[in-house]
């Protein structure tokens, strides 16, 4: 059961189920979501389903309070001759009210940049969605010293151009790259020196109540038994969850740690 008191910063816990599931199997997720859940306290939940999912998890998740439906990208056109893509107020239009924007997947497999990230934050804000926006360093990145330095350029241009007040409608999360899908785990004082850095970013750049407000996310690896030890650190607000989401009963536990 959540135990601590972070009234100011609810943590969020958020599954990103990637190229997984159907619109059926969304539907038998939730069915055993609810009953796992029951009506113990929680923490506040966002699954992004595949595209095609969408439809079947908003009408799934409709009577669960605390509870959103995510885009897993979005273009930052609404419309358009632009095969293959799919807009933010289209998702909107879908039922979600997150939408996940600069996944390390996109960055790495789809040639996403710093640049076409802040316009896709603009397009999410614009459609009234929350962005779920996703920095962090890669391991060479790591090894090489550069992970502050990455986090303040993927922060810096990412949000260029944005007001306070637009921030406090984003959640950031921090994913180091090589501990995405990889079993490897942050240890919790080492997330916590990334998570402490992009606070210190939020308050340069949105003042002390972006600082005090903007929930961080943490993402890699994160299973039942090591989120807790995440969520004791002070600026942790939270997981992006990708593997460990796709099990109805484990996000269960996962939203009571
Ligand atoms: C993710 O998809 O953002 C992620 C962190 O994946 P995993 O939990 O599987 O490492």
């Amino acid at each position: 059961m959540p135990s601590r008191d972070r009234h100011h910063r609810r943590p969020i816990i958020a599954a990103n189920w990637k190229m997984h599931k159907t619109g059926a199997d969304a539907g038998a997720f939730f069915a055993e979501l609810i009953q796992a859940l029951g009506n113990e306290p929680r923490h506040f939940a966002v699954v992004a389903p595949p595209f095609t999912a969408i439809a079947a998890a908003v009408e799934a998740a409709r009577d669960l309070p605390d509870f959103a439906i995510a885009g897993q990208n979005c273009d930052w056109r609404a419309s358009g001759a632009f095969t293959g893509e799919v807009s933010a107020p289209m998702l909107a239009a879908a039922g979600c009210g997150y939408v996940i924007i600069g996944h390390s997947e996109r960055r790495q497999f789809f040639g996403e940049t710093d640049e076409s990230v802040n316009r896709r934050i603009r397009a999410a804000l614009d459609a009234g969605l929350v962005a779920l926006v996703c920095v962090g360093e890669t391991l060479a990145e790591r090894e090489a010293g550069q992970t502050e330095a990455v986090l303040t350029r993927q922060f810096e241009r990412g949000f260029h151009g944005f007001s306070s007040e637009e921030m406090l409608h984003c959640v950031l999360a921090y994913e180091p790259v090589w501990a995405i899908g990889t079993g490897r785990t942050a240890t919790p004082e080492m997330a916590q020196q990334a998570h402490a850095v992009l606070r210190g970013l939020a308050h340069q750049l949105g003042g002390g109540e972006v600082a005090h407000h903007l929930r961080i996310l943490y993402g890699g690896s994160v299973k039942p038994d090591n989120l807790t030890g995440l969520l004791a650190q002070p600026d942790i607000d939270g997981g992006l969850v990708g593997g460990a989401s796709l099990d109805a009963n484990t996000f269960a536990k996962l939203l009571r740690s």
